[in-house]
């Protein structure tokens, strides 16, 4: 079987701003997720805010299987055409997982179509995250519940769109309840939202979190890359209710609107 091809996406800015967060992931979270969920089955690259095209190039995006995204303090710096492209190859079947701050990313609201808004609180509290899609292919490996001594609060309520389906929810030791990991389907891609990992608190090194991404992966993975449009097409039998004095006003477009 093939490779699956990650590219994990930081915007990699606390942790050279911020000597604290600089302690706990000295050459940027990303890549300790990488080195956390790397297995035979995955071919890993990174990717960062800085770089030209923010990493993210049509050739790199179009090689990419699935793209993890975290995101805080820049997410207005990331470039508008850089999210249009990556929001187009999620409709022709990337798969995305987005996690904990990436919930404000633009590209996230992209996908949901939704605010994302929620409420937050820093306090180093603990989270206790209750598995409540148990057969969820996300969720093998993961028992009953898993707990992380500290982590920010994201507090419900999550504006998200319905279709949302939950996996996890996190309570919180403050009182609060999120919905902690969350699936959505968009076009023909799959897009999983993950609420751990404040840049703070060493939980991309959690093996429950770790486990709950690398199997979020595999879930994402496409099933093919399809484009999709508004197609003019040919009848497959004989229509005899016809008008014949009917004008004819179609176009093939782009999702874009434009004309094909
Ligand atoms: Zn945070």
């Amino acid at each position: 079987m093939e490779k699956i091809r990650v590219t994990i996406w930081n915007e990699f800015v606390h942790e050279k701003t911020n000597p604290g967060v600089a302690a706990i992931y000295p050459d940027g979270l990303h890549r300790t997720i990488g080195r956390g969920i790397a297995a035979d089955d995955l071919e890993i690259r990174y990717a960062s805010l800085e770089e030209p095209e923010n990493g993210l190039s049509r050739e790199v995006v179009e090689t990419t299987d699935v793209l993890i995204w975290w995101g805080h303090c820049a997410h207005d710096k990331v470039d508008d055409d850089v999210v249009k492209r990556v929001h187009a190859r999620v409709l022709e079947g990337m798969g995305l997982i987005v996690l904990h701050s990436g919930h404000f990313s633009k590209i996230f609201k992209a996908v949901t179509g939704t605010t994302c808004s929620l409420k937050w609180r820093e306090a180093g509290e603990k989270e206790r995250l209750w598995t409540v899609d148990p057969t969820h292919p996300i969720a093998q490996g993961i028992g009953e519940y898993f707990e992380l001594p500290h982590e920010e609060m994201y507090g419900e309520r999550f504006d998200i769109p319905p279709d949302a389906k939950t996996v996890f929810i996190g309570w919180f030791e403050g009182g609060n309840v999120f919905r902690s990991g969350v699936t959505l389907e968009r076009g023909y891609g799959k897009v999983f939202y993950f609420q751990p990992g404040h840049e703070s608190y060493p939980n991309f090194r959690n093996p429950d979190v770790l486990r709950v991404i690398g199997n979020a992966v595999r879930w994402a993975r496409p099933v093919f890359f399809r484009s999709l449009s508004a197609i003019k097409y040919p009848a497959l039998e004989e229509i005899r209710s016809a008008d014949p004095n009917a004008a004819s006003t179609g176009i093939e477009q782009n999702l874009d609107g434009s004309a094909r």
